[in-house]
């Protein structure tokens, strides 16, 4: 059996920035090759609809079917599936669902409106979208905590109709994906994937509901394919391979430490796991610690892929130099453990999840601790937030004039509108404008 194998590194090397900025370097987001594949798909489900469709499910999940209408699982299917699964499975779906929908329900956003002296009106509302697509992936294992994240908070905001999409290689349907699609709410589900699916939710098929957005986690393909739809749907994010940062003071079992890095690590080849730690001593224990766990993992194999190419295990000077190398690195999730997590708290700018302590390892949040799990990856957390309510609602500004407020406020606006030579909408500005005495 081959040898673990993962890099250290060490924040005093003259080349540890090169160093870093390799190890981070994530750019097969853009490669040409699969752009250029993914266009053509979505080039022809646009123009033929459910027959490329059924054609690309075909050639890339081993399909056996020969109409669309195989694509949809009819509905009652999600609550067989629910009655099916073992209790067990039904009873923790269930308890991560229940803690899941209390964490998002504090993200719902309120209306707000407030009364100018004069009596005008300013405000806005909020409405939830109609229809929402929701990837789910599971080309190469299944999700059903996915199916609770995406769907749970889309339900908090009040969408209408949830539709689903999910890969079924082979066409084995996972039934603890369909009991979470029933438990969480979901609408309809289609047995479609990657960017044939992104395509059929954002244009819309004979089968498939166009979408007003698409949320959820996937491929290469599924990435690139959402880039190129963007504008004709909305977007959650853009989502690269998953990460995790783990800082530790040295005082974890390494047993811990080294499991919370595979546990990312067995996602995909393409993951990253870092750790970062003040001793050395502890470092070489972790490795110790992973070589002797890892040949007891299922996926085994991806895990090492994964740390061989992109997993470190990095010597820092202190907990000043873990700050600024966290913020630089932006992680999808950071796990701090660390004897007092609040005092490094306040510093910490740029990550997805904080995971703080020793008893959070990520892989609770990834599942049941209640905040999503779909987060933003590859240095995006410096500029985006983990999927929420608030990616389902929208916000209408309102405007509401008192006749002396109109009047005040198109004065102003008169002048603007003339400095920009616009002049109907000085005109109409100035319409409002109520004489002296005349109000
Ligand atoms: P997937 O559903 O994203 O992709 C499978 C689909 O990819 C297939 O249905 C097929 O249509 C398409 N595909 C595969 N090979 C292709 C090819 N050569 N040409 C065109 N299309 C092709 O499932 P996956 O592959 O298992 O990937 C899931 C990803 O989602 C992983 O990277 C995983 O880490 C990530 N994930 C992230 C989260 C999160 O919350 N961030 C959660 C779960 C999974």
């Amino acid at each position: 059996m081959a040898e673990l194998q993962i890099r250290t590194l060490d924040t005093r090397d003259n080349d540890f920035d090169i160093q870093l900025t390799k190890l981070l370097a994530w750019e097969s987001v853009s490669d040409q090759a699969v752009a250029q594949s993914v266009s053509e798909i979505i080039a022809a489900v646009r123009s033929r609809g459910d027959a490329a469709l059924v054609e690309y499910s075909r050639q890339f999940d081993g399909l056996d079917i020969d109409s669309a209408a195989a694509l949809e699982i009819p509905f009652q299917r999600l609550q067989e599936a629910l009655q099916r699964i073992p209790t067990d499975q039904r009873q923790a779906l269930e308890a991560a669902a229940k803690r899941v929908r209390q964490y998002h329900e504090h993200q719902n956003q309120q209306s707000w409106s407030y009364t100018e002296a004069d009596g005008t009106v300013l405000g806005q509302q909020i409405t939830a979208m109609e229809r929402v697509g929701l990837y789910v992936p599971g080309g190469k294992a299944t999700y059903p905590s996915s199916v609770l994240m995406n769907a749970v908070p889309a339900k908090v905001a009040g969408v209408d109709e949830l539709i689903m999409v999910s890969p079924t290689p082979g066409g084995f349907v996972n039934d603890m994906v369909l009991a979470a699609a029933a438990i969480a709410g979901v609408d309809r589900v289609f047995t479609i994937g990657g960017a044939q699916a992104v395509a059929a939710l954002a244009f819309g098929t004979e089968s498939v509901p166009k979408v007003d957005k698409i949320v959820g986690p996937g491929n290469i393909y599924v990435a690139t394919a959402k880039r190129q739809v963007f504008g004709s749907v909305g977007l959650d994010m853009i989502a690269g391979p998953s990460e995790i940062l783990v800082v530790c003071d040295g005082q974890t079992n390494p047993d811990w430490i080294a499991m919370d890095l595979f546990s990312q690590a067995e996602h995909d080849e393409d993951a990253q796991s870092i750790l970062l730690s003040p001793d050395a001593a502890f470092l070489d224990a972790v490795k110790t610690s992973m070589a002797r766990l890892l040949p007891g993992l299922s996926r085994a194999d991806i895990v090492r892929q994964s740390l061989a190419e992109r997993g470190a295990l990095v010597l820092v000077k202190d907990m000043e130099e873990v700050v600024a190398l966290i913020n630089r690195i932006a992680p999808e999730h950071l796990e701090l453990s660390v004897e007092e997590p609040e005092a490094l708290l306040p510093n910490i700018r740029h990550a997805g999840a904080i995971f703080m302590g020793r008893h959070t390892p990520e892989a609770l949040g990834d599942y049941c601790a209640g905040p999503n799990h779909v987060l933003p990856t590859s240095g995006t957390a410096r500029f985006s937030s983990p999927l929420g309510v608030y990616d389902f609602q929208k916000r209408s500004s309102l405007i509401q004039c008192s006749v002396s407020g109109a009047s005040e406020l198109a004065k102003t606006a008169s002048v603007l509108a003339r400095g920009e030579s616009l002049t109907a909408h000085a005109i109409s500005a100035e319409y409002r404008i109520q004489e002296e005495g005349n109000e």
